[in-house]
C-alpha cells in the first residue's frame, strides 16, 4: 500500500491534468497521474493547434510529448491504461481511488476526466474527423483553417451560433443546419444572426427544419447530406468543411454518487478555487461547470487546482472556508 500513497492524485492525462501534475510535481508534491488510455487527451487528435500562446503552430501528439516529458522531469508519475472507477474518502481524510483493483491513496485528488464532442452519428463523420479533412467540433481552434472556403455548421444553440458567427470571420459561405424552425438561444445571439443572415450578399445562411445525415466527399469533405425533417426531401449541399456544434458529453459517468454533478453531467465546483462537493476533491478542465473547453484554460485550471491545493495542505479548515474568505495569497 504504501507504493500506491501520494500526496495529489490526478485523474486524467490531459491538458488540465498535464497542467496540474506539472506544478504539483514542482512543488515537489509526490504525484501520479491516472490516465485511462494515453496521456495527452482531446488535444492529441489534431494536427494543427495555433492559438497556445508562445507556440506559432505546433500538432497535438507534439505538445503532448513535450508537456508529458516535462512533467515526468519534474517526478510525476503517469500511469497509463488506468481507468479510475472510484473514490472513496476515509474517516481519516484520506482518498482512495481505485483503477479496477489498483488502489491509490492521496491527500488530494484533482478530478480532470474532460469531455467529448457529441456526434451527429453519421456516415463519413469518423472518415473526415480532422480539421485538415473537413469535419471539426470546434471553430474557435479550427475556423483560421476555412479562410474563403464555404463550410456547414450544425446546431441550434448558444455555441453553435457563437461559432457559426466566429467562422463566418473567415468562411466565405457558412450555411447553419438546424433541426427546428427556430432558435432557442440567448436572443442576443439570435438576433445577431438573424442580421447576419438578411446583410445583402451576406455570407450566412440557415437551413431550418433539417438535418445532416451524411457528410461526403474523396479524401476531404466536398458535400453533405441535408435531409429535411418536415418534408423528407433530400439533398446534396456542397462545402469544404462540416463543423458539428450538438453538446458536449463530460466524462463523468463514473463520479456519479461521489461528487455532485449537474444535470448534464458537469462537475459542480466554486469555479474560484475549483472545490468539488468532496473535501480533498478538486476538478479541472472540459469536465467541470463553466468550462470554456480550450487548450489554455483546461491547462490553466489544472494548475489554480494545484495552487489551491497548497492552501488545503497548509490549512485543511480552509476547505470549509466560504468563497470570499479563501482567498488568493500566492505570490512567488
Ligand atoms: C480535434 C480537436 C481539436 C482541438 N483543437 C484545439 C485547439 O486548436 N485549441 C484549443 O484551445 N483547444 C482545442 N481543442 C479542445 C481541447 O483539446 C480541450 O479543451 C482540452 O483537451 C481539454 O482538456 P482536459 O484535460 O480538460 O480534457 P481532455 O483533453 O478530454 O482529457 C481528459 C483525459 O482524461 C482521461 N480520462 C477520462 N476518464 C477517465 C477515467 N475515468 N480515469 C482516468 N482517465 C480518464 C481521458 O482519456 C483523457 O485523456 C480541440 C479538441 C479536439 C477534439
Amino acid at each position: 500500500m504504501s507504493d500506491a500513497s501520494y500526496d495529489v492524485i490526478i485523474v486524467g492525462g490531459g491538458p488540465a491534468g498535464l497542467g496540474a501534475a506539472l506544478y504539483s510535481s514542482r512543488d515537489r508534491f509526490r504525484t501520479v497521474i491516472l490516465e485511462k488510455m494515453m496521456p495527452g487527451g482531446q488535444i492529441f487528435n489534431t494536427n494543427r493547434i495555433e492559438n497556445y500562446p508562445g507556440i506559432a503552430r505546433i500538432d497535438g501528439p507534439g505538445l503532448v510529448d513535450q508537456m508529458q516529458k516535462q512533467v515526468e522531469s519534474f517526478g510525476t508519475e503517469i500511469k497509463a491504461a488506468s481507468e479510475v472507477t472510484d473514490i472513496k474518502r476515509t474517516a481519516g481524510g484520506r482518498l482512495e481511488v481505485s483503477c479496477g483493483k489498483d488502489r491509490y491513496v492521496g491527500r488530494a485528488v484533482v478530478l480532470a476526466p474532460g469531455s467529448s464532442y457529441r456526434k451527429l452519428g453519421v456516415p463519413g463523420e469518423e472518415e473526415f474527423r480532422n480539421a485538415g479533412a473537413g469535419v471539426s467540433y470546434c471553430g474557435t481552434c479550427d475556423g483560421p483553417f476555412f479562410r474563403d472556403r464555404e463550410v456547414v455548421a450544425v446546431g441550434g444553440g448558444n455555441t453553435a451560433i457563437e461559432e457559426a458567427l466566429h467562422l463566418a470571420k473567415f468562411a466565405s459561405k457558412v450555411t447553419l443546419v438546424h433541426r427546428r424552425n427556430e432558435f432557442r438561444a440567448d436572443k442576443v445571439l439570435v438576433e445577431e444572426l438573424l442580421a447576419k443572415t438578411a446583410e445583402p450578399n451576406g455570407k450566412m445562411t440557415i437551413r431550418y427544419d433539417s438535418v445532416v445525415t451524411a457528410i461526403q466527399g474523396e479524401g476531404k469533405v466536398q458535400s453533405v447530406r441535408l435531409r429535411n425533417v418536415k418534408t423528407g426531401d433530400e439533398e446534396d449541399y456542397p462545402c469544404d468543411g462540416a463543423f458539428i456544434f450538438v453538446g458536449m458529453v463530460p466524462n463523468t459517468d463514473f463520479l456519479k454518487g461521489i461528487v455532485e454533478l449537474t444535470d448534464q453531467g458537469f462537475i459542480r465546483c466554486d469555479c474560484a478555487h475549483l472545490r468539488t462537493s468532496l473535501p480533498g476533491v478538486f476538478v479541472a478542465g472540459d469536465c467541470r461547470v463553466g468550462a470554456t473547453m480550450q487548450l489554455i484554460t483546461a491547462v490553466a485550471d489544472g494548475v489554480n487546482a494545484a495552487m489551491m491545493i497548497k492552501q488545503y495542505f497548509r490549512d485543511p479548515q480552509w476547505w470549509k472556508k466560504a468563497d470570499a474568505q479563501a482567498g488568493t495569497p500566492f505570490g512567488w
